[in-house]
């Protein structure tokens, strides 16, 4: 005898019964193909609510976006089933490795539209002539606008509403920059944040001025590249700790959706370091988790930090504007 229920996405009368629910086969087959590299979903055209009541599920038209936060809700979206760990560091990996590049050797055109780099995929980059020695400003935007791409293609911005992603970009695209900022410096085996060609993190009136102490500003490029001397962190390991820092789901008016979306990537991710520490270091593994894990809390000290010199900086030196063009950037993430 076969016993039928509710598909726990849709509603429709399924037999089978999959991860310990009951799961239609156009559902378990949608949730599955969203796994896959797809273009963004777009927005919901009926206020977010298609597959809220059972008895609306079947009668609206269907909502791709909607489908797939059901699916969450209802817990398809586990490490396990989902997730290869090896494909996981790999991928991210690789979103790091293009990151870097795109910052290294690509510019913007001087007429770049500052209106669209947030919603555009890829932003219009340039390549870089040669003879172009970027100061600490143009070197911010590249920063700024290299991992503002990385993160779209993330597993988890394709399902975000438009809103939610711009929120999650102008959260995210800060802690991941000084991460990403201070893996360069401790790459090429320096002990303190600083852009290419020793260019300085900070512009001149900043440290030449009388305001802002340089032990304060010494504190900034050097603390999170000083954490990671001293646990000798790996690539791969930074840009785990990179995933769960942006997945974070404290993002300043991210709607309920999109906050149970990063939620669940970031105990993916999470758990992704755990299983990997586990295999990589074996009885030294929790321990080693933990240490990764701590990198955070000196990442957002950092984060506070800079925040404390955007401000003394505003005070002190609200006379030194910087170009036009970085101030039109910043406008657009604040
Ligand atoms: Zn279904
Ligand atoms: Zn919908």
């Amino acid at each position: 005898m076969t016993n039928f229920g509710d598909c726990v996405v849709c509603g429709v009368s399924t037999h089978l019964f999959k991860y310990g629910k009951y799961l239609c086969n156009s559902c378990d087959l949608f949730f599955r193909r969203s796994m896959t590299p797809w273009s963004f979903f777009g927005d919901c055209k009926h206020n977010w609510d298609c597959y809220k009541e059972s008895s609306n599920r079947q009668r609206l038209p269907k909502c791709r976006h909607c489908r797939f936060n059901k699916c969450v809700d209802v817990g398809l979206l586990t490490v396990s089933r989902y997730t290869k760990l090896a494909d996981l560091v790999e991928y991210l990996s690789l979103l790091d490795a293009n990151r870097e590049k795109t910052f290294l050797k690509l510019s913007i055109s001087t007429d770049f539209d500052t209106n669209t780099f947030l919603d555009e995929n890829p932003i219009r980059f340039i390549k870089k002539t040669s003879d172009l020695n970027f100061d600490c400003d143009e070197w911010q935007i590249m920063n700024k606008l290299s991992t503002i791409e990385m993160l779209k293609n993330l597993d988890f911005p394709k399902y975000l509403s438009s809103q939610d992603l711009r929120y999650f970009l102008k959260k995210g695209y800060f802690l991941k920059g000084i991460l990403t900022m201070a893996m360069r410096s401790y790459l090429n085996q320096e002990e303190f944040m600083s852009f290419p060609n020793g260019v300085d993190l900070f512009p001149d009136h900043a440290r030449e001025g009388l305001h802002i102490n340089i032990s304060f500003l010494n504190l900034i490029r050097c603390q999170l590249v000083g954490k990671f001397i001293e646990l000798k962190i790996t690539r791969e390991e930074i840009s785990m700790l990179g995933a769960i820092a942006v997945s974070n789901p404290a993002v300043p008016d991210l709607s309920s959706n999109g906050q149970k979306l990063l939620s669940c990537y970031q105990q993916l991710y999470t758990s992704s370091l755990l299983q990997y520490c586990l295999a990589k270091y074996q009885q030294n593994g929790p321990a080693r988790f933990c240490n990764i894990m701590s990198v955070l809390n000196v990442a957002n000290q950092t984060y506070d930090n800079i925040i404390k010199y955007v401000c003394l900086c505003q005070y002190y030196h609200s006379d030194m504007q910087p170009s036009k063009l970085y101030q039109s950037v910043l406008n657009q993430l604040n």
